[in-house]
Order: structure tokens, then sequence, then C-alpha cells
């Protein structure tokens, strides 16, 4: 069993700081940077066992160097990224499984966001670290991978347990919640969630964690094969690429 406690960074960023309920052990996933992550540690008196990036891009790696020479802590990777993690020292692959004390995880590649991009799932916590491949009613943008990879991605996702916890990297759900309620404004579920978004963000709280069974049912990424959806949102049909693809500019046009 793992405790993840989350921690705001940088405008939008989310870094998690999470703990092995056994051992103790404390590991940091995708600190934006180290002086947030220090302040939060010291307060709690706890030390840094683990770093782990979902990827090597800087707002995910950005306290790496630091914390490392703060903790002697070791850092967990994709191999795929191992010349763009910084000082990376422990190289995984997709579906091996790391043992931090008594909790274990997997690593789940999800290409798309970038060609190396992992999540990482605590099985027996039911809690998947989702990096910038799925945000709360939104995905990443492909800035190194195909629509192909992505939507191969996303489906990989959609098969955890509905009540999965999803801990992704950035804060963007609002803006994510505009764009789903504009491409269907009659859907009454997500209107809900819209309203408690809204009243979530005034009191400038988390929207974070959220439910892959949430996610299947009202994110428009994870909707590119389902029809009805599709035609809803004024698209023909074409293929579970195509679809996304279309989706994708849709929300980058927005
Ligand atoms: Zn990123
Ligand atoms: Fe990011």
């Amino acid at each position: 069993m793992i405790k993840v406690i989350q921690i705001a960074t940088l405008s939008d960023n989310y870094s998690y700081i999470i703990i092995d309920a056994v051992s103790k052990l404390t590991a940091c996933i995708d600190p934006s940077v180290s002086g947030t992550i220090v302040n939060f540690l010291e307060k709690n008196c706890l030390t840094l066992n683990y770093i782990i990036n979902t990827h090597h891009h800087n707002d995910h790696v950005g306290g790496n160097l630091e914390l490392k020479k703060k903790y002697n802590c070791k850092i967990i990777g994709n191999f795929k990224d191992q010349e763009r993690i910084p000082e990376i020292d422990i190289k995984l692959k997709d579906n091996e499984i790391f043992k931090l004390g008594e909790s274990e995880f997997k690593v789940i590649d999800t290409p798309g966001h970038t060609i190396g991009h992992v999540c990482y799932y605590f099985s027996e916590d039911k809690v998947l670290f989702s990096g910038d491949t799925l945000f709360s009613l939104g995905c990443g943008r492909l800035f190194e991978g195909s629509a192909i990879q992505m939507v191969e991605s996303l489906k990989k996702l959609r098969l955890l347990p509905g009540e999965t916890k999803i801990y992704c990297g950035h804060e963007y759900t609002q803006s994510n919640a505009n764009f789903a309620i504009h491409l269907s404004p009659k859907n009454n579920k997500l209107k809900e969630k819209v309203i408690k978004i809204e009243k979530t963000r005034k009191k400038k709280l988390s929207t974070i964690p959220s439910l892959i069974e949430e996610e299947v049912l009202l994110n428009p990424f994870m909707n590119f094969d389902n029809v009805n959806y599709i035609k809803e949102i004024g698209l023909e049909n074409v293929n579970d690429y195509e679809n996304f693809k279309k989706i994708r500019v849709m929300k980058d046009e927005f």
C-alpha cells in the first residue's frame, strides 16, 4: 500500500510524493522543481529514496539533479529515454515490475506525447501515474509520437479497472472540460462533472485524481471508437486513428 501526496508546482504541474506504508520508502514522481519538494520532505521529516520520471520534459525532471545531490536517491525511468532523463540510474522496460518496499508498480509503455513516455501502475492500490499521457478529460499533445501510438497507449489505459485513480502531470481539467462540453453540450453526466470542476477550481483546489471509469465515459480522447459519440460531435466515423487525430486537432485549435 502506498500513500500519495500531491504537490502543486510551477503554474499547473503536479509532482507526487509516494510512501510505502510498511517500509516507509519514499519516492517522488516527476519532480518539476527541487525546492517545493525539499520543503515538503523537510516539514514532514522524510528523506527521498527514489525519483520516478514519466518522461523527459523539463517540467517533469527539472528537480532530478538537485534532489539526487541532496538525498543521494536513485532515479527511475524508461530505458528508451536513458539519454534524456537526467542522471537516470534504474532503466525499466514495458511491463516490468519494480518493488518499492512492500508495494510494487508496473511500467506501461505509453508513447505519443513523447516517444519514451511511460505510466506507472500500482495494481494493489489501483493507482495510475499517467504523466502527460492521460489528463482528466484530456490527453497530452503529440510532440513526438503519432496518433496511432497515442491511441494504442490510451487503449492500454482503458483496460485498467474502472475505479483506478489517475494522478496526472497537470491541472488542465478546467480547459479540458470547456472543450468536452463544447463538443457534447447535452451530456448530463458531463454537465454534472463540469459544475463540480468549476466549484473545485474556484476554491483553487485540485481536481485530481480522476477515475478511469469517468474518463472512459466522458473524456473525448477516450472515445475515438465510440461511433455514437463521433457522430454526436459532428465527425465522420473513419477509424480509431483518424477519429482521434480530428479530435486532437479540434482541441489544439479550440
Ligand atoms: Zn510533457
Ligand atoms: Fe508536462
